[in-house]
């Protein structure tokens, strides 16, 4: 569908947001990408350009200086917002949370205030299903109750939930679809866009691929007695370029919808759960590598399991996961390669 639409998209140079700038070119909106580059390069910006075969409008701009948005409001016009940025480090939001709390939390406040000034209505929030916990049952599914968050990072999504909830109840016009992410992995098919962690990569794939390239000696995985199959943790793995093709459906289906206020939540994730063990025993099927591994204790806040219902998904915007784990790990593997190079 071409709708031609401006949409803002903060964060538009990390790893989500890029990818999402890609695939909104493709639908025929006009992406607008507003980065402080905090965990993100310049030259991402630049392959965007290529990738999307343009020049896209940029903006170096940290979304809680509302003097600074503003601007970008007054010359763009935007017609939406995707809100990607955000800080993501559940163990540095331990040991800062008021970076956590002025970042994630007051970029949100800045950007409903400014989407009231500019009489924007459309925004897609970027959420998580750590909201959940450790759900009581599996497949969660999005009527399951939020739970006490483990760290500072997973509170500050369930608070921006609940903001965007009061700023409807309190009369504004916003038609939100909150994305609760499972977890993205992968990177563009291309090669030219994926994930740049910076220092230790405290997640699971970029420290496979990462190991595989030899810049580090060994995985650890944590804990391998919990009650799973293999007794190592189950999660969702959704490929980056399936999650940025959500964000697109979700702005169609918004522009869709009646002109009433709209805050409506979704899963996104592939609706099927994989432990850490198949995780490596997968990359060495599509890399031929076998990733040296040693177990360690259990880390601290994570959950056995969760992975996504994708009913409401599915059947409201029409969209599902089209890419395997393998799929994820092949492009995951093809970026980390060209980053080494
Ligand atoms: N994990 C691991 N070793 C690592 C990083 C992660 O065993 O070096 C496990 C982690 O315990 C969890 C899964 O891999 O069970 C996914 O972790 P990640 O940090 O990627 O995502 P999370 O679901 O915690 O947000």
């Amino acid at each position: 569908m071409s709708t031609g639409k401006k949409i803002i998209v903060t964060g538009g140079a990390g790893f989500i947001g890029s990818h999402t700038v890609v695939e909104l070119c493709k639908a025929g909106f006009h992406p607008v990408i507003v980065d402080d580059f905090s965990n993100s390069e310049p030259f991402i910006v630049e392959r965007l350009n290529e990738l999307c075969g343009t020049t896209l409008p940029f903006y170096e701009c940290d979304c809680t200086d509302k003097n600074a948005f503003r601007k970008i409001f007054e010359k763009e016009r935007p017609s939406g917002i995707i809100h990607f940025a955000a800080c993501k480090a559940v163990g540095e939001s331990v040991a800062q949370p008021l970076k956590y709390y002025h970042n994630n939390i007051g970029s949100l406040v800045v950007v409903l205030e400014l989407m009231k000034d500019f009489g924007v209505n459309d925004l897609v929030f970027s959420s998580s299903c750590t909201v959940y916990g450790q759900p009581e049952q599996v497949p969660v599914s999005e009527s399951s109750p939020s739970k006490q968050a483990m760290s500072p990072y997973g509170y500050t999504k369930v608070v921006c939930e609940q903001i965007i909830e009061d700023v409807i109840a309190s009369g504004q016009a916003l038609r939100c679809v909150l994305l609760r992410y499972f977890n993205p992995i992968g990177a563009h098919p291309s090669g030219r866009i994926g994930e740049l962690p910076r220092g230790v990569p405290n997640n699971l794939i970029p420290y496979i691929t990462q190991t595989a390239a030899g810049q580090r000696s060994s995985l650890t995985i944590h804990g391998n007695d919990y009650s799973t199959v293999d007794g190592t943790c189950i999660r969702d793995y959704i490929h980056v370029v399936d999650l940025a093709d959500a964000h697109v459906k979700a702005l169609e289906w918004i522009h869709s919808e009646t002109d009433e206020p709209l805050r409506e939540v979704f899963n996104v994730g592939t609706g099927k759960g994989e432990t850490v063990l198949e995780v490596v025993n997968t990359f060495k099927k599509i890399s031929g590598i076998d990733v040296p591994y040693t177990v360690g204790p259990r880390r601290s806040g994570d959950v056995e399991q969760i992975w996504a219902s994708t009913e409401k998904v599915e059947q409201l915007l029409g969209w599902k996961a089209r890419l395997s784990l393998a799929d994820a790990l092949r492009d995951a593997w093809n970026w980390q390669k060209q980053l080494k190079a």
